[in-house]
């Protein structure tokens, strides 16, 4: 099946029991009558979707999934069922916060067919956790770990965070101990960034004290790469690490552009050509959950620089025979100046068909990524 017939789909779940001080997601708490008001908004706007290409992968998440009642995610698996092809071995995650989560939810998620668990730890330190505003501290991870393992999960992502306030590596290094010594099968290992309009921001964005500078992060980050590789995992997007064959296929395919459908409030889709978002209001999204509140139609400059700066993400790199056989002209032609350049700065290697990062391009992403902008 050509991979262009295939999609994913992504539901959000914007609720969690308080806000994380860092955070700047789309999620807030919510009284119990709301958070089901939106779920009846999920199932409409579900059963308004036509599509009929089959489906890799579904992707839960938050805000914290958990926090609605587990048979209420249930039905949501139920209505996608009916409504879409959900290929019998699709990866389906959901996100779940320690704290959040009982036996119960690990039942009703098995009967629902999630086979993949995405859980935020984000530090082994309670003081760690404190200082960031989460409402658990290690032990009940380690209950809410254990349980899922117990009730069969054997596909799990555990989100760790680094570049924190005062930070060491020796307490770095224990957080990666901890968690490697339980055996997950996947780690997303993100540094900390300063959102305007969060706590943190207001905290630390003036003099930064206490939050790592540039060198540190990039130490904090090359240990964290290290010590998952030493122990197994494959480094395998700037940010992300998995065992051999655990790879997050749903997020694979985004950094891809393989089409994807997200339903609830704020989410994105990419389809055919399009990428828009839904609407971000709640009273709006209750009120009508169809509403867009943005569309673009992505031209093909617009595609081809999507598929650098999201395929370069990836450690493989981009195929350059897959651009030259997706879009209307050759790479070399369009891009072969510019990849010239930065192979001989030394922050791209060109390995056979694929064009990568090299570690010093992994430092300077962003600077590589805007290099594949159009004027
Ligand atoms: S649990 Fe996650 S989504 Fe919710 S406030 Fe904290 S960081 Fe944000």
């Amino acid at each position: 099946m050509n991979h262009k017939d295939r999609i994913g789909l992504y539901i959000h779940i914007p609720f969690c029991v308080r806000k994380c001080d860092y955070c700047d997601f789309l999620s807030f708490p919510a009284h119990a009558d709301v958070q089901l008001s939106y779920m009846d908004a999920l199932c409409k706007q579900i059963d308004a979707t036509d599509d009929d290409r089959s489906v890799a992968s579904v992707y839960i998440g938050g805000g914290t999934p958990s926090v609605v009642a587990p048979e209420q995610i249930e039905r949501i698996l139920c209505k996608l069922n009916k409504r879409f092809c959900i290929e019998k071995d699709a990866e389906i995650t959901i996100e779940v916060n320690p704290g959040t989560v009982t036996g119960a939810h690990f039942d009703c998620y098995k009967r629902a067919g999630i086979n993949r668990l995405s859980i935020g730890l984000q530090s082994a330190w309670d003081d760690e956790l404190k200082l960031l505003g989460r409402i658990h501290d290690y032990q009940t991870f380690l209950q809410t770990f254990h349980a899922a393992r117990e009730h069969g999960f054997d596909n799990i992502n555990i989100d760790l965070m680094t570049a924190l306030p005062d930070q060491t590596a020796e307490k770095l290094q224990h957080s990666l101990s901890a968690i490697t010594a339980l055996f997950p099968e996947h780690i997303s290992a993100y540094s900390l960034i300063l959102e305007e309009d969060t706590p943190f921001y207001e905290r630390y964005a003036k003099e930064r004290a206490g939050l790592p500078d540039e060198e540190t992060e990039r130490k904090l980050y090359y240990l964290t790469r290290d010590f998952l590789q030493e122990n197994g995992f494959k480094h395998y997007e700037i940010s992300n690490f998995a065992r051999p064959g655990y790879e997050s296929r749903h997020n694979s395919a985004c950094w891809r552009r393989q089409d994807y459908l997200g339903f609830g409030l704020g989410a994105s889709s990419l389809n055919h050509g399009m990428r828009y978002h839904n609407c971000r209001d709640m009273e709006t999204y209750l009120a009508d959950p169809c509403k867009m509140e943005e569309m673009l139609v992505l031209s093909e400059k617009d595609c081809m620089e999507e598929f650098m700066f999201l395929g370069l993400r990836m450690l493989d790199g981009i195929s350059v025979s897959d651009f030259s056989k997706t879009f209307s002209e050759p790479f070399d032609e369009v891009f072969g100046d510019a990849a010239k350049r930065l192979i001989d700065s030394g922050l791209l290697e060109r390995e056979k068909d694929h064009l990568k990062l090299t570690d010093q391009g992994i430092d300077h992403g962003n600077y590589v990524f805007s290099c594949f902008l159009f004027p």
